[in-house]
């Protein structure tokens, strides 16, 4: 396109843009206007399908008779070009044929499998992760599926709760950016391309704060922590035009997600302005009378729809009794037209009325389903997010030439843990495992595998003979960790150890004396002090998808230098947890009269992770040096630039992910001793050298002060750039100018 026509372009959107949202709005009302108080309400109902067969099959037909009636708006975990177009046939077939939205959890690919997402989240790659959300978001569409469910955007700070796994880790700021990818992968820019699905903010809000990291518990939160820590990355899928938000099953300082209108209306449609619709977390409605919150089902759906939650989601609270509420006078129909509003826009923009079927295309769904070059996206994206934890003597990468490789380990050609937690439906066959991909990128090395103990490795029967068979390497492979259903919902850990008998294998293996290469896999952070203390090498891989195999065996080789840092810390224990790098100065040290010195400590364990934040490593070295800022002093309006030189002084080529912490030094209230405001992700041939810069403006040193505001203090902040949270190479600092 030429700059012309693309200028003429941008300046038609907001008129073209304003143009079609009046349109939407208008045919929404002329609906409205239609709709009996039972057909509004319906729109407001999600259920899951029920399947033809099996459990659920007695309530299927009353299931497809609410569908034809009206009473259903949306059904959930129904996919596949030909039963989704089958399900809207229903939808068809009820007085205004307003058709159905089908929704699913599309959480790291639909049919190509790609990392996890806490494991994409390693890469801190944007362009990536958006690939990954763009590829799963084309072939959900093609397989009818509307909707997902995803991204989460929870700030996981507390690894025992196991769905850190499918958020970006532990930062506010990364946290943020990813939030945006996503939403622009999943979404596109505008509603309605039949490529793309709608995203979901999830859970709002502070899910992820489950006290003791037990998944579904009460959280009990500052105001600050709240909006510096939870809400950022919410805020930014808003401001990337995400078209639906989930509420969440805790309560949050005593209230219920799902009841709380300071959450949902205050916050979310109030101060932010948010325009489409909020739906329910599973039966998330109803379990606010098992919390205590709501005296029965009808109770629950008042309180659920008056504080702004839209759509129920299989709790079948507001199809049951939201009607009786309205004509009780607990519940305005205005509320409830609101909501009707917010779901009727949604299904305009996707352009449903104008073609039900639009995603529905069966020959599309098999073309697309086929399509080879997602299998390439997601190698790309498993490479750029296995993190490179530790390497002595230059182990990695393996050498060429013929060598004697020994693949050993439970997870070494295993393909189910290799997709990890929610996959849609187990695509197992399609999976590349290490020892596959090992094997095929050997280059003449002699590979030999045992795998000593099945996932979970209960037993050491086989450890005889897989000490045999390493004893005669060169090298070991050990491939180790969780299996995939350990994290995910519900799979709370207290002991974050490799499960079974995992270190007693390493112990033996580490008898032969070959040098070890552990391969870790889990979708949390794992603590594994012996073979973090005593293996060779680690590579950390998270559960990497259908091309893992593949991937894991281009970082051991080099075909690809690694670059992923670590977007949440590695304890040593899980006594140390919640351990964020964002730590807060106390008053300590401090020494008494005696010469005895007290601090916030531990007496049995350092406080420092295994592993920090932002942690990584690279088969090449990089320095930084130059440290510049273009003004010591910064006014309103203004914007500082801190400037630096990044080389990579190894042997190879090389990305390196630079990072910027700022401390407030003093403000009225107490701010973490580093917080992440930038990073850079630049790749470098050797010997070459690049200035890097960052902006600093006023925006990024506020914080939500005990008035419960955002502001910027005046004083000094300290500028840190380094490659991790705990490897800080150069510092500044800059004063932000009083008004
Ligand atoms: C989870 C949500 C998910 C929903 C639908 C719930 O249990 O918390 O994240 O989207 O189920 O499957």
């Amino acid at each position: 396109r030429s700059m012309a026509a693309y200028l003429l372009a941008l300046l038609a959107l907001p008129a073209t843009a304003q143009a079609a949202d009046a349109q939407v709005g208008a045919r929404v009302e002329a609906l409205l206007a239609r709709m009996t108080l039972q057909e509004k309400i319906g729109q407001l109902n999600q259920l899951t399908g029920r399947a033809a067969t099996g459990p659920q099959a007695a309530g299927r037909a009353s299931q497809l008779a609410d569908i034809r009636a009206g009473k259903v708006g949306s059904l959930l975990n129904v996919h596949g070009a030909a039963e989704t177009r089958a399900m809207q046939a229903l939808a068809l077939q009820s007085r205004l044929k307003i058709p159905l939205l089908f929704g699913l959890d599309v959480i790291h690919g639909y049919k190509t499998v790609f990392p996890v997402p806490l494991g994409e989240a390693a890469s801190w790659d944007l362009e990536a992760i958006e690939a990954a959300a763009r590829i799963a978001a084309r072939e959900a569409a093609a397989a009818g599926v509307h909707w997902t469910f995803a991204p989460m955007v929870d700030v996981g700070r507390d690894p025992r709760w196991g769905r850190v796994m499918e958020g970006a880790g532990e930062d506010p700021y990364l946290g943020a950016q990813i939030a945006r990818a996503r939403v622009r992968g999943f979404q596109g820019t505008k509603l309605g391309a039949t490529d793309r699905v709608m995203a979901t903010a999830k859970h709002f809000a502070a899910y992820g704060a489950a006290i003791a990291g037990r998944d579904y518990n009460a959280v009990d939160l500052s105001p600050q922590q709240l909006h510096e820590v939870y809400l950022p990355p919410f805020k930014a899928a808003l401001d990337a035009g995400v078209a639906t938000f989930m509420n969440s099953f805790n309560t949050l300082n005593g209230v219920p997600a799902t009841g709380s209108s300071y959450l949902q209306r205050d916050i979310l449609k109030g101060d932010w302005r948010f325009d489409g619709f909020v739906v329910s977390d599973w039966a998330s409605v109803k379990e606010m009378v098992a919390h205590g919150y709501a005296s029965d089902l009808g109770d629950a759906a008042v309180k659920a729809v008056n504080a702004g939650s839209d759509m129920d989601m299989e709790g079948e609270a507001y199809v049951n009794h939201l009607e009786q509420a309205v004509r009780d006078g607990k519940v305005d129909v205005k509320a409830v037209d609101d909501a009707v509003r917010r779901v009727l826009a949604k299904k305009f923009e996707l352009g449903l009325f104008e073609d039900p079927y639009r995603f529905t295309d069966a020959r599309r769904e098999r073309a697309v389903l086929a399509d080879a070059s997602h299998r390439a996206v997601a190698r790309d994206v498993a490479q750029k997010s296995i993190v490179l934890l530790k390497n002595e003597r230059r182990t990695l990468p393996l050498a060429a030439g013929p060598r004697r490789i020994a693949v050993i380990g439970p997870l070494a050609d295993s393909r189910r843990d290799l997709e990890g937690g929610w996959v849609v439906e187990d695509v197992r066959a399609d999976v590349v495992t290490i020892l596959a991909g090992i094997r095929a990128r050997a280059r003449g090395a002699d590979v030999t595998y045992a795998q000593a103990c099945a996932p979970g490795c209960a037993s050491d029967a086989g450890f005889a003979q897989a000490v045999a068979t390493a004893a005669e390497a060169d090298v070991i492979v050990l491939a180790v960790g969780e299996t995939w259903d350990m994290s995910g919902e519900a799979k709370s850990r207290t002991d974050l150890g490799l499960p079974g008998r995992q270190n007693e294998l390493f112990a033996a293996l580490k008898g032969t004396g070959r040098p070890i290469v552990a391969v870790l896999l889990g979708g949390r952070p794992l603590i594994f002090e012996d073979i973090a203390n005593r293996a060779d090498a680690i590579l950390f891989a998270w559960f990497p998808g259908s091309e893992g195999g593949n991937a894991v065996a281009n970082v051991l080789f080099g075909d690809y230098n690694p670059s992923a840092r670590l977007p949440i810390g590695f304890p040593r224990s899980v006594g140390q947890l919640p351990l964020p790098y964002a730590q807060y100065a106390t008053g300590r040290p401090v020494t008494d009269e005696r010469d005895i010195v007290y601090r916030s400590a531990y007496i049995d364990s350092p406080n420092t992770p295994r592993y920090a934040f932002g942690h990584g490593l690279s088969y090449t070295t990089f320095a930084y040096s130059n440290l510049a800022l273009d003004r010591p002093t910064l006014a309103n309006g203004q914007t500082a630039t801190l400037s630096f030189d990044l080389a990579n002084t190894g042997p190879v080529v090389g990305t390196e992910i630079a990072q910027l912490y700022v401390r407030d030094l003093v403000a009225s209230t107490v701010r973490p001793l580093k917080e992440l405001k930038g990073f850079r992700k630049v790749t470098l041939r050797p010997g070459e050298r690049q200035r890097v810069t960052f902006k600093i403006e006023r925006d990024t040193l506020a914080f939500f002060d005990s008035r419960l505001r955002w502001v910027a203090e005046p004083g000094e902040f300290h500028l840190m750039v380094g490659s991790a949270a705990d490897d800080i190479r150069l510092r500044g600092a800059l004063r932000l100018r009083e008004e």
